[in-house]
């Protein structure tokens, strides 16, 4: 089962003369513990495949599945559990809370929770190298230790799926390395990773590097997976129908 898959989907903003197509026919598949990497030129997209992928934004057509459950369309509650869950995301601005210290933005997430996160909260940080940021505000943070705090507020929550928007780009090249050490680590535990990237180094740690060009994804679904299940006829590459696209939306 995948972690994450979308299968011909469509967005279109609507607005001015024309709608704009901001992602076409995308099939996009992502397995436990993967790591994928999605870079493209600005406005290819990208932020737009997070969202959609991370349940903050519908499709405009296509299909969604995390976990192998259908999730295209569900209430704002249903999509709000779903997200909270098995999705952690990192925002490219961070969107911590600037009245909370780090440590409490990083316990968040849990805050309707029974019990105190508190102290997973704090070893969060701690392994991000900000035991002793604990409670600092945000405005008291530089922007690669307000990254990191986004990354340990993502992981609260042990997502299934970690969905970050340039988890390294306001960082130096030894945090943006222990950042990437950390995804290392949690993907071990079978969480799927997807980051929209322009750092090279992202993409040398990344098992898979797919690209938007104009809102059409190459190479969001692995060669492997088009065979699997495959009649033996293998003339995939000029066939559109993955195997797997097919049928009725159970087990790929
Ligand atoms: P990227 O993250 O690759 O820079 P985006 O996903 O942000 O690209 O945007 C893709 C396209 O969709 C762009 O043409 C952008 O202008 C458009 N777009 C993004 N969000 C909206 C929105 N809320 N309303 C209208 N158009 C949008
Ligand atoms: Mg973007």
């Amino acid at each position: 089962m995948y972690s994450l898959e979308l299968r011909g989907v469509d967005k279109q903003y609507a607005g001015g003369v024309k709608p704009v197509i901001a992602l076409d026919d995308v099939d996009f598949a992502v397995e436990p513990g993967e790591f994928v990497a999605v870079v493209g030129p600005s406005g290819s997209g990208k932020s737009t495949l997070l969202n959609v992928c991370g349940l903050l934004d519908d499709p405009t057509g296509g299909r969604r599945l995390i976990d192998g459950t259908d999730v295209t369309n569900l209430s704002e509650r249903e999509r709000t559990a779903a997200r909270k869950e098995s999705i952690g995301f990192v925002f490219q601005d961070f969107h911590l809370i600037p009245t909370l210290s780090a440590v409490e933005n990083v316990a968040l997430p849990t805050a309707f929770d029974p019990g105190d996160a508190t102290d997973r909260a704090a070893d969060l940080l701690d392994r991000f190298g900000l035991g002793d940021r604990l409670d600092h505000d945000p405005t008291e943070l530089s922007g690669g230790q307000k990254q990191r705090v986004a990354i340990a507020r993502s992981l609260i929550n042990e997502p299934d799926l970690l969905l970050a928007d340039e988890p390294t780009g306001n960082l130096d090249t030894e945090t943006g390395e222990a950042i990437l050490g950390e995804f290392e680590r949690v993907r071990a535990d079978g969480v799927a990773v997807v980051a929209v990237t322009h750092d090279e180094l992202v993409e040398e740690y990344a098992d898979r590097v797919v690209e938007l060009t104009d809102g059409v994804l190459s190479g969001g679904v692995r060669v492997d997976d088009r065979e699997r299940d495959g009649d033996g006829n293998d003339s995939e590459a000029a066939d559109p129908d993955f195997p797997w696209l097919a049928g009725d939306g159970g087990e790929p």
